[in-house]
């Protein structure tokens, strides 16, 4: 059983105590759902579901804009209890709040351009629908608890369906703000419903029950193979978002200073719980020196502290547990390069730590440490940077840094992940696809094509001789 839950039944229930972990501090405590809750929750999307799907696609469009109206209007808030429950910075939140006003708005354009195809057929005509799934279950990790909920939730209601969203036990408090938003601007009831709980009692209840028509998980590789075996037995689609251990792959000809430069915020954002996080930085070996001469300033001048604070670039990890998971890859023996800083006192901090060099098969290098841990290797040339790059199960993102525009092709092509950027770290727009390679996950979210994950494709035929 989890720190502070309620009694322990295989039902689940009970109150969750919601901490600061800036601060260690109980800052609320929210009721958890058990079994006949979660029952009782999917239910009213049920029965939401057949009236929501017959909104008119204009109806539909308008209620959504006007959802991102109310986000919109709530940004500062939900950014500062982001920033109390979750410990991201300021700044992270406050972008993190606008990107599920932006993913509203942009899905809210879906609705009335969400055509089908009429295929030149003998004998008849020949159309498609996009039908709607039915109700769509979203389970939502701890790390980015805004952005992964609007992600899911606003292409699933744009194209028809509605949705129960399942926020981390750890971080449940902007989920359940998006919800009281959501109806406020004037979404039916249950259409979409918020439903704190654990994730062994309901997230696995979405994956079980009949009348969840799909799942889409975000979280570890280890839940996220076993949500897809319980969604085998229904034949249930599923979209996985998993880990991910992302290279950083700078070669000799790159502006070495803005590859420094950017490498500690590409891995140390979110105090590196960030399935994006470039946690393997691959140097070519005649500019390896240089690199680390450059990245040591930049490293220790990253601002980790209170997350309140404007100023500050990192705050701490989610919590005790995940700071211990973190320090044990950085034993005593650890081949640590240099450190940046982190408070004293209360809260979850683990300061910037760069490894190097590291061997080929220490869990540092091949293991998702989801903290702020980055293993820097050398390498000899391009086949030597993508073998590297690519020795790993996971492909979820990557960076390449290079003045070469061949190159930066050929190794973008070459590296197995669904998400690179050349001559930057940015993988997440809400116009452009996202989603992982091998273990990283399966399905993408985002851009012009995500609500295909939310739609089956209906062709119907009808005659026209007589
Ligand atoms: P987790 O897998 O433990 O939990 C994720 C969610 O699944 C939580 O809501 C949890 O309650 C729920 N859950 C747990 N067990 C479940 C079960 N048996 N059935 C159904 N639901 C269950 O992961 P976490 O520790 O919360 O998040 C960290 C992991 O998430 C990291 O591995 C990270 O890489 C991954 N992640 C991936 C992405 C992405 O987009 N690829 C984004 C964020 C996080």
């Amino acid at each position: 059983m989890a720190p502070g839950q309620g009694p322990a039944t295989d039902v689940g229930g009970g109150v969750w105590p919601v901490v600061n972990p800036a601060t260690e501090e109980i800052i609320d405590r929210v009721p958890m759902a058990d079994l006949a809750a979660a029952d009782a929750a999917i239910a009213r999307s049920r029965a939401a579901f057949g009236p929501w799907r017959r909104v008119a696609p204009a109806d539909r469009a308008r209620l959504l804009r006007a959802f991102a109206a109310a986000v919109d209007a709530d940004r500062e808030h939900l950014a500062r209890l982001e920033v109390a429950n979750s410990g991201h910075t300021l700044g992270n939140a406050r972008w993190e709040a606008a990107n599920v006003r932006d993913v509203l708005e942009y899905y809210a354009a879906a609705p009335e351009r969400q055509a089908g195809r009429q295929i030149p057929v003998a004998g008849g005509l020949d159309v498609t629908f996009h039908e709607p799934l039915g109700v769509v279950g979203v389970i939502v990790p701890w790390n980015f608890p805004l952005p992964i909920a609007g992600w899911a939730l606003a292409p699933a209601l744009a194209a028809g369906n509605t949705v129960v969203l399942k926020p981390a036990e750890l971080t449940p408090l902007t989920a359940l703000r998006l919800g009281e938003l959501a109806l406020a601007a004037g979404l039916p009831a249950g259409v979409l419903e918020v439903v704190p709980g654990r994730g062994d009692v309901v997230g696995r209840r979405f994956v079980t029950h009949p009348d969840v028509a799909k799942v889409v998980f975000t979280g570890s590789t280890r839940v996220g193979k076993e949500i897809m075996a319980g969604c085998a037995a229904q034949v249930k689609p599923v979209t996985l978002e998993l880990g991910g251990k992302s290279a950083n792959v700078v070669f000799a000809d790159a502006d070495l200073a803005k590859a420094a430069a950017t490498a500690p915020s590409a891995v140390f954002d979110n105090a590196g719980q960030d399935c994006c996080a470039r946690s393997r930085i691959l140097v070519q070996r005649e500019v390896f020196d240089d690199f680390m001469a450059l990245l040591e300033p930049a490293v220790k001048a990253v601002r980790v502290g209170d997350p309140a604070d404007p100023a500050t670039e990192m705050g701490p990890l989610i919590s005790a547990r995940r700071r211990a998971a973190v320090a044990a890859y950085v034993p005593e023996s650890a081949p640590v390069a240099f450190r940046g800083s982190a408070p004293d006192g209360p809260g979850f901090w683990f300061p910037p730590t760069v490894l190097s060099p590291v061997r080929p098969d220490d869990p540092a290098f091949t293991e998702e440490i989801f903290g702020p841990v980055v293993a820097v290797v050398p390498f000899t040339d391009e086949e030597d940077a993508v073998r590297i790059a690519n020795d790993t199960a996971y492909g979820l993102s990557g960076s390449i840094w290079t003045r070469d525009v061949g190159r930066a092709i050929r190794v973008a092509r070459a590296v197995e992940a669904g998400n690179l950027s050349v001559n930057s770290h940015a993988s997440v727009r809400y116009a452009t696809p996202f989603g992982g390679f091998k273990q990283s996950g399966l399905g993408r979210e985002l851009g012009p094509d995500a609500l295909h994950a939310f739609t089956e494709t209906k062709n119907v035929f009808i005659a026209t001789e007589d």
